[in-house]
């Protein structure tokens, strides 16, 4: 579902990505664990076609990142840190327009249905974002995704600074994703919300994958002491 092949990145004489074998079959949730500046980003960057690889490619659905950025786009769905949504628009006006841009015209009740999936409470679907806690707002970023209907979900730290509550909900979701068939790439530094939720851990040091293990094997505090020997 979610490949890449070789993976390199420059950035002048810096290298950012080493040679990075990734494979993430459908379903499952990937979380990319490492430093900061250990290349996660860079490699949710290039996936995202934002940036373009120095050499080798990744591969989504069998389809060429390289080759193809554009048809990509249509299978990836992209939440941030912060997912970045119009403060005077309401949550449903804020998923009809990024539904839009995305090709796809719900009328209300699928908007409020899709709002209601991710776990935001009706109350708040007619109410401005400018309002909206950042675990509201991440719920929003989830809704564009299950709006999109895409089945890649690219997650770059995105339960950093949401509250423990705001955090388990938002991972409840995305292991529900993963068990719909979504396929999750997750970077993030919370060591036990990627045992929570991840059915792999990849760890990344300098640019360089250099664990790639299954979460099953492991309690969140074996992970950190993984983590701690590794990096
Ligand atoms: P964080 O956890 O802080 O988000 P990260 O693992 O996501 O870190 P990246 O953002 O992928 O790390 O950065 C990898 C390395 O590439 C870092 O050393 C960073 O400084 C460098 N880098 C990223 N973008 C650029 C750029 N545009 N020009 C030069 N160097 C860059």
């Amino acid at each position: 579902m979610l490949k890449t092949i070789n993976l390199h990145k420059k950035y002048n004489d810096f290298t950012a990505l080493k040679s990075l074998d990734l494979e993430i079959q459908e379903g499952e949730i990937f979380a990319l664990l490492g430093q900061n500046g250990a290349g996660k980003s860079t490699t949710i960057n290039i996936l995202l076609g934002l940036i373009k690889a120095t050499s080798g490619d990744a591969f989504i659905h069998n389809i060429s990142v390289k080759d193809h950025p554009e048809k990509i786009k249509k299978h990836l769905a992209y939440i941030p840190e912060t997912v970045l949504l119009y403060p005077n628009l309401t949550g449903i006006e804020n998923l009809d327009f990024f539904s839009k841009i995305a090709g796809f015209n719900y009328d209300k009740n699928e908007l409020s249905a899709l709002l209601k999936r991710t776990g935001l409470q009706e109350i708040a679907h007619e109410k401005p974002l400018g309002g909206y806690s950042k675990g509201m707002r991440q719920k929003v970023g989830i809704a564009i995704a299950l709006a999109k209907d895409a089945k890649v979900l690219l997650l770059d730290e995105p339960t950093s600074g949401l509250d423990p509550i705001a955090t388990a909900e938002f991972t409840e979701i995305i292991r529900q994703l993963g068990n719909e068939g979504s396929t999750v790439l997750m970077a993030t530094h919370d060591i036990f919300n990627a045992v929570s939720v991840a059915t792999n851990i990849g760890i990344m040091k300098q640019g360089e994958l250099v664990q790639n293990l299954p979460s099953k094997a492991f309690s969140a505090e074996e992970l950190q002491e993984l983590y701690l020997k590794t990096i």
